[in-house]
């Protein structure tokens, strides 16, 4: 188990032992004061019981004390007129509902009696307390076991003395019998802590037992009971069978009117079950306002949570893309540098191009620059013999032929110190008739020396591309280069250049050699089918070329014909992209 599960394991114990202290607590406050009105509840029962006995037993006072003042009652005491007397006991007795009526004299001795004799019950302290001109009274039993409750009141003579007592008895279980089973439990205990009065009929005669509470049965063996108090209250626990609650509130009250103590037992079920509702009630509502707040805060835990794995997750994805982000810079730096090198390699290679190109011309170019020195020290010569045999005019023709070839001489120079020079600005404007045609120049010893034919249809007005001058020138003399180095073991010598004019501008250079051996290989750098040792077979020049007009915006492409290569190069013309940029 995680931290966080023992946690809240722990705060929800926690939580759930304070619901419980504060239901616990509520409980018992509940129950104290449910417990205060069933006291008070039973306080007044017992105070109603408590009258009504008294109430009925007042009539059997009355009745003695009328009795005692009947006319009659002096013949008795005088031993005359006993069987009318007993006669008139048995009638108010009848009448009454008394259980019996007797006369006794000044010693307590029975003179006469409705049903004739105490029937085993103890009248002797009553008729005492009445032979003291006072109300005597008491309870007892009779020898059949009926409880009978009896008053005895003092009889006068016209001197005012006592000269006996009226006992009037009521049979108790016949007052009893009205209230018997009601509610609450009720008892009166007498002097000797015997209930002798009760609505519930099992516990007649038990006892107090060492005036401790509690009753004991007269036979057999105590039943099951316990008494504790709860605040001002006396409870008791009692297992005295299914009419008695099994849980109740003791309440007492004093009877000095007729000698005894009424008790009444309350059962405390519906203030346990009232307490124990609002306890239940005030647990649901804590319990349901801390699922609420528990489930709230796992719900924002479990947010949380997720958060924290999402920003951990962005975090990470974050690290990552830093790193890419910091790899593709660098890599960015690396190509940038790896192409400036290659820039730097190739205008290297494009002046190695050139100056191995150069190398291939000059024995063209010597024997070209020779024959007109030949000339011109012939011409001078002749001028010089001319002017010796004053003819200036001769003279005059062969200067001018002199002049003539310096200025060819000084165009080859100047075309070959354009070609070898080293050109890396942007692309311009250039007349591609005037590039072409300073290729063929300075080509053409070789083309006549190889007798080679050039079948060229030069066009009269310009022709404005995109270009560099001299680095279109040099791709132009190394195509013408190829073709005639192509062409030195063939039969038939021809090359052939055409201009075509469509969209862009394409230049053909077509030969009548073998062809191309593998055309998809030819713009490769270091590809060269020439014997390897000759200045010419570098294998570079195409590949330069395709990267020169490639820079241009043009294309280079070669092929074969029926007959021989055909070259292509493909540039665009000055005006469309004056058109473009608009
Ligand atoms: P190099 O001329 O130094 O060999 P290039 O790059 O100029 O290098 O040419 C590469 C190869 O292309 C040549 O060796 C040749 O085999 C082939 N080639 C080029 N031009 C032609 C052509 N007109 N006819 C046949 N093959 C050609």
């Amino acid at each position: 188990m995680s931290d966080g599960v023992i946690r809240r394991l722990a705060i929800v114990l926690a939580f759930l032992a304070a619901v419980a202290a504060v239901a616990g607590g509520v409980w018992r406050y509940g129950y104290f004061q449910a417990l205060d009105q069933l006291a008070r509840q039973g306080a007044s029962d017992l105070a109603l019981a408590s009258d009504r006995l008294t109430g009925q037993l007042q009539r059997y006072r009355e009745l003695a004390v009328l009795v005692a003042d009947h006319p009659q009652i002096g013949a008795v005491l005088a031993g005359e007129d006993v069987a009318a007397a007993e006669a008139l006991f048995l009638e108010i007795a009848d009448k009454t509902a008394a259980q019996d009526i007797l006369l006794t004299n000044a010693e307590g001795l029975v003179m006469a009696g409705a049903r004739g004799g105490t029937n085993g019950v103890d009248i002797g302290p009553l008729v005492q307390r009445a032979m003291q001109g006072a109300l005597g009274w008491g309870n007892g039993e009779t020898q059949s076991g009926a409880r009978v409750f009896a008053y005895a009141a003092p009889v006068f003579d016209r001197n005012a003395d006592v000269q006996g007592a009226i006992v009037v008895s009521a049979d108790l279980a016949s007052i009893e019998w009205d209230w018997v089973g009601s509610n609450p439990a009720v008892f009166f205990t007498d002097a000797s802590d015997q209930v002798f009065i009760t609505n519930r009929s099992e516990i007649v005669f038990w006892t107090r037992s060492d005036d401790a509470a509690g009753l004991v049965p007269p036979q057999g063996l105590a039943l099951p009971f316990d008494s504790y108090w709860i605040g001002r209250h006396e409870v008791w626990q009692l297992g005295w069978g299914p009419y008695l609650p099994e849980n109740a509130l003791h309440i007492t009250r004093q009877l000095p009117v007729i000698g005894m103590t009424g008790e009444a037992l309350v059962d405390v079920a519906p203030a346990r079950r009232l307490a124990a509702l609002q306890a239940a009630a005030l647990a649901g509502l804590c319990l349901a306002f801390g699922a609420l707040l528990f489930l709230a805060t796992e719900r924002r835990r479990t947010l949380a949570q997720a958060n924290a794995l999402l920003e951990a997750r962005v975090a990470e994805r974050t690290a990552a893309l830093s790193q890419t982000n910091a790899q593709l810079r660098q890599e960015a730096e690396e190509r940038e540098e790896a192409q400036a090198a290659l820039a730097r390699a190739q205008a290297d290679l494009v002046q190695a191009g050139k100056l191995s190109a150069l190398g291939q011309m000059s024995a063209g170019l010597s024997h070209e620059l020779n024959q007109p020195l030949m000339a011109i020290q012939n011409y001078a010569e002749n001028a010089v013999a001319f002017l010796e045999r004053e003819k200036p005019d001769r003279a005059r023709d062969n200067l001018g032929r002199i002049a003539d070839m310096a200025r060819r001489m000084g165009r080859i120079i100047k075309n070959l110190r354009a070609f070898s020079r080293q050109e890396s600005e942007p692309a311009v404007r250039v007349d591609l008739v005037a590039v072409l045609d300073s290729a063929v120049e300075l080509l053409s010893p070789r083309i006549k020396r190889d007798e080679v034919t050039l079948i060229y249809d030069r066009p009269s007005a310009n022709l404005w591309v995109r270009g560099g001058e001299v680095r279109l020138g040099q791709v132009f003399v190394n195509l013408m280069s190829n073709a005639l180095d192509a062409m030195s073991e063939s039969e038939m010598r021809e090359l052939r250049l055409e201009i075509a004019q469509g969209d862009d501008v394409k230049v053909h250079f077509s030969d009548t050699g073998p062809g191309i051996d593998v055309p998809d290989k030819v713009f490769d750098p270091f590809y060269s089918t020439k014997e390897v040792g000759r200045a010419e077979g570098m294998g570079l020049g195409l590949s330069i070329s395709y990267g020169i007009v490639q820079s241009f915006g043009g294309e280079i492409r070669g092929s074969n014909r029926e007959r021989g290569a055909l070259f292509t190069v493909e540039l665009r013309r000055w005006a469309d992209l004056a058109e473009a940029a608009e």
